[in-house]
């Protein structure tokens, strides 16, 4: 070792020095030796790192409590950060899917610290059931006899399948074996439930024939499958729940569908596409139907099971209900969530969800363009701004084919260059409240469906 590496290495405080240095020691009291400690470990090993490297100190080394405190901001930020979704999909799986309402946002808060009668029966005696509540709720919106709810959707499915025909053959179309992000594939599922898959009829066409043909003494369920992210188009046919569920009925078998998203309200009443509702196929007699808290009902994530009580009765009694059951959080959030729709006529203002897919063109044509003249002279001379309409989509699987009009704020470089959009849109990712955009013919889109905070946004970009 050079002695003038040598000289540096002895100018590194030591970390019992540091520890009782003046500006550093009330960040003891406030987080305590452990973290403190390992931050200036950390710290001191880059620097050794560095004059072993470089042949210097680092420059922060001219100030460590300040150097100290600034990783510890860095260090206290969540990692788990609220973004700007700007990407054009409301019901964005990677970036949370629904946001709650404020009355399901209290309901968290209020049930967090504080015990609470979860399974506990204040009329009497013994064990109530969790998720009775939200049962009751469910069954007067849906007209179901009864409810369960786990964890998400796929926990759903999983659970009806185990329950209802363990070991048993389950019928289902060619046409609805789906494979929805984040490895959730029927086939798999229908496996790890111990179940046996039977499928009909072909990709595009399945016939009620297909159905009563494949049934056999062994088969436990006939199960149909919500193609929500995708379409078959042109020479097809399927089978309806209504007719499924009667053929079921005749052979003395249960009739389920997997819903994925669902909407316990008509969509069309707002101008958007028709979305399959779990009360109308009750209604058509299927037996079970599972769908998501946090796709188009707006709520936490969790999986809903509605239908007959005695099937509800074999899924709540199933081991598995106890390892995917939902905890008090997502039962307050779902309560609240579904008080909401005990006011229909308030629910486009009041949740999240809808109030965005609803949200009027012109509203966002008006933001586009404020925020246009507000931010078009900081990207002068390397962004050419426009205020342009474009589609949004629901996401999350719900209507995979059809887009919702809306508007975006648009950046163009000037250099006409791919490099330079990715450089932006990783620049704004890398900001405390990062903004999700999309890239798309040459430019990056801002789609303003899911903008809440104009002026934060503002305040982001120009920073
Ligand atoms: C989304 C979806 C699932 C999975 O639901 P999660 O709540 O994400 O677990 C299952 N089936 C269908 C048809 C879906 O659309």
């Amino acid at each position: 070792m050079s002695t003038e590496a040598h000289s540096l290495y002895s100018q590194l405080p030591a970390i019992d020095r540091l520890l009782r240095d003046p500006a550093i020691e009330p960040l003891l009291a406030s987080h305590g030796q452990t973290l403190i400690g390992e931050l200036l470990r950390q710290m001191q090993a880059q620097a050794r790192e560095a004059i072993k490297r470089q042949g210097c100190l680092p420059e922060w080394c001219g100030d460590w409590p300040q150097a100290l405190q600034a990783r510890l901001a860095q260090q206290q930020q969540p990692r788990l950060k609220t973004v700007f979704n700007l990407s054009g999909t409301v019901l964005h799986t990677n970036l949370g899917r629904a946001q709650l309402a404020q009355p399901a946002i209290a309901a968290i808060g209020r049930v967090m610290g504080a015990a609470v009668t979860l399974e506990y029966d204040l009329d009497g005696a013994g064990r109530g059931h969790r998720d009775r509540a939200v049962a009751d709720m469910l069954c007067q919106l849906t007209g179901a006899e009864d409810a369960c709810i786990v964890n998400n959707n796929a926990a759903a499915v999983l659970l009806m399948l185990a329950a209802v025909a363990p070991g048993k053959q389950v019928v289902v179309s060619r046409g609805e074996l789906v494979e929805i992000g984040g490895a959730f594939r029927i086939p798999d599922v229908m496996r790890q439930a111990g179940c046996q898959l039977v499928e009909v009829g072909t990709t595009n066409r399945t016939h009620l024939k297909d159905y009563q043909q494949a049934i056999t003494e062994q088969t436990g369920l006939l199960m149909k499958v919500h193609t929500s992210n995708y379409s078959v188009q042109g020479f097809t046919a399927a089978v309806d729940e209504a007719q499924l569920a009667q053929l079921g009925r005749q052979h003395g078998l249960v009739t389920a569908t997997d819903l994925g998203s669902g909407s316990l309200i008509d969509m069309t009443q707002y101008g958007l596409p028709a979305e399959p509702m779990p009360q109308r196929l009750l209604a058509d007699g299927v037996d079970l139907v599972t769908f998501s808290g946090d796709k188009l009902l707006g709520g936490p994530q969790a999986g809903i099971i509605v239908g007959k009580k005695a099937l509800i009765a074999q899924l709540q009694q199933h081991p598995l209900k106890r390892a995917l059951r939902v905890g008090k959080m997502t039962l307050a959030a779902l309560e609240a969530t579904l008080r909401l729709y005990q006011q229909p006529e308030l629910l486009a203002q009041q949740l999240p969800t809808l109030r965005m897919l609803t949200r009027p063109q012109q509203e966002m044509q008006t933001a586009a363009e404020r925020l246009l003249a507000q931010l078009s002279p900081h990207y002068a001379g390397r962004f050419a701004l426009g205020a342009e309409p474009c589609w949004s989509q629901i996401g999350s699987g719900s209507l995979p084919v059809d887009r919702l009009p809306s508007y975006a704020l648009t950046f163009a470089p000037l250099d006409g260059r791919g490099a330079t959009l990715e450089r932006l849109a990783q620049a704004w990712r890398a900001l405390p409240q990062p903004v999700i955009g999309r890239i798309n013919d040459g430019k990056l889109w801002l789609d303003l469906r899911c903008l809440t905070q104009e002026a934060a946004l503002a305040e982001a970009l120009l920073s």
